[in-house]
């Protein structure tokens, strides 16, 4: 028998352990350990609650989780209730599938005033996750500021932009609800430190953003490279290219009835957050590229208003103490999700944040082979069993996948009409839900 402990029940976990049930049929038992008491990760607390068509994913994991040698264990702080030095003398393979929950940092003055958020907190915020449900963002203001040209920047524009109708069949949580309808945005200036050839924009996700009741985009079209140049592009990236045009060309007539603008702001990138206790606004200096397509500084600056700035920049897997880290690129140090011997990283956590859920799957495959060559039959290790012991001596109580369903239920059952769930947002309520 095989003992294999993931830490992690995201997309890299779940997709690890099915190739792990593949790889080694009845002769393994998989533990999938969480600090939360819900399963899932990114799809429940990263994937945009407008998108439910991705989150649908979590009905493969579920299936993976039902099979008799996976386990659930929620409500286990690595760390805190057990050791990663413990689990591995209990487990022969112990994996790191923690993503990458940190935000980069916007290393900027000003950064830390309030109404400053890095995209974790406030996506974690209207997708209910426990640590940031409390959030409280100032949406009083006309003006936001998001920077970066990533998807995650495209997520948040539209949040912000979008009607109360538009969330109807979303699963946003309460509190961002009330509050999104009740602010008073009427612009959202996407920062963009390079030009449309170089956005990270996927183009089902930039076309959303021609399609919004209330909002419409504004590209300024001397940003635009020479249409021919487009001809060089990859074709997702074309027609990414081929949105912003689009969004170019919409006529001043299409914006009479569009009381919210979202602007594209290409070649301008962030110098200083500006504010008294507050944040009023965002110092930009024009950019040029350079010949390897990098932003070099112009000199030229500029200030927009801003009451909210969300960074989009991209996000760090947290190190853990004694487990070898890259620093500059904000995930643990790995040879092909190998670590130390017995310990792997998977997912964001050994390639940092890339890719898309998909890419997840080749990811946890691959790493299986290497954890099978490693381990061969196992080590006669103690496992599930030797983990049960511990936590009961702690007095550490898991919150099975059993559990999981009834809080599942239960959100499901206070939902309002048409919506998919309504997610309790703090731990004793999930727990509260499944032990009434
Ligand atoms: P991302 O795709 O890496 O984009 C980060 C953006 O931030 C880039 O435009 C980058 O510009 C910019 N940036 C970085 N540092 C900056 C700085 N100091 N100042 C200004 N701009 C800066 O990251 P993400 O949007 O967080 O997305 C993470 C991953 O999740 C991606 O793989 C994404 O596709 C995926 N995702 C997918 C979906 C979906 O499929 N619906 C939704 C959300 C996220 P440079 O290019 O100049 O570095």
């Amino acid at each position: 028998m095989r003992h294999i402990a993931i830490i992690g029940s995201g997309p890299a976990g779940y997709y690890t352990a099915e190739a792990a049930q593949k790889a080694f049929g009845e002769e393994v038992r998989i533990d999938i350990v969480d600090r939360l008491p819900t399963p899932f990760g990114l799809i429940r607390f990263g994937v945009a609650p407008d998108h439910q068509s991705i989150k649908a994913v979590a009905r493969r994991y579920e299936k993976v989780a039902l099979s008799g040698n996976v386990r659930f264990c929620g409500h286990v702080s690595v760390g805190q209730d057990v050791s990663i030095a413990e689990l591995q003398d209990l487990y022969d393979a112990v994996v790191l599938a923690t993503g990458a929950p940190h935000d980069r940092p916007l290393d900027l003055p000003g950064a830390d005033l309030p109404g400053v958020y890095g995209s974790a907190a406030f996506v974690g915020w209207y997708n209910g996750h426990p640590d940031f449900a409390h959030l409280d963002p100032p949406l009083d203001g006309r003006h936001a500021v998001v920077v970066g040209n990533g998807n995650v920047a495209l997520d948040v524009a539209r949040i912000l932009a979008k009607t109360e109708a538009e969330f109807a069949a979303s699963d946003i949580a309460a509190h961002a609800l009330a509050m999104l309808m009740a602010a008073n945005t009427e612009a959202i200036t996407i920062l963009g430190r390079r030009g449309p050839h170089q956005i990270a924009m996927t183009p089902k996700e930039l076309g959303e953003l021609g399609r919004l009741e209330r909002a419409a985009p504004r590209v300024d079209p001397a940003d635009l490279p020479e249409a021919a140049a487009d001809a060089l592009l990859e074709p997702g990236m074309r027609k990414s290219v081929t949105s912003l045009r689009e969004f170019a060309a919409i006529p001043e007539a299409f914006r009479a009835d569009k009381p919210v603008e979202i602007d594209f702001d290409f070649f301008a990138s962030p110098v200083a957050i500006l504010g008294e206790g507050k944040v009023e606004g965002v110092r930009v200096e024009r950019t040029a590229l350079d010949a390897d397509l990098r932003s070099i500084g112009t000199g030229e600056t500029y200030d927009i208003p801003a009451r909210l700035v969300v960074t989009c920049i991209g996000y760090r897997t947290p190190p853990i103490e004694g487990v070898p880290y890259e620093h500059g690129r904000g995930r643990f140090a790995n040879d092909k999700g190998r670590i130390l011997p017995g310990l792997y990283c998977v997912g964001w956590a050994r390639r940092g944040p890339t890719g898309t859920i998909g890419t997840n799957r080749p990811d946890g495959y691959e790493l299986v082979e290497t954890i099978a060559e490693d381990i061969g039959d196992g080590g006669g290790k103690a496992g599930r069993a030797g983990l049960d012991a511990l936590l009961e001596e702690r007095g550490v109580r898991i919150v099975t996948f059993a559990d999981w369903q009834k809080i599942d239920e239960a959100e499901i059952a206070r939902a309002m009409k048409g919506r998919p769930r309504e997610k309790f947002v703090s731990v004793e309520d999930m727990i509260a839900a499944h032990r009434d």
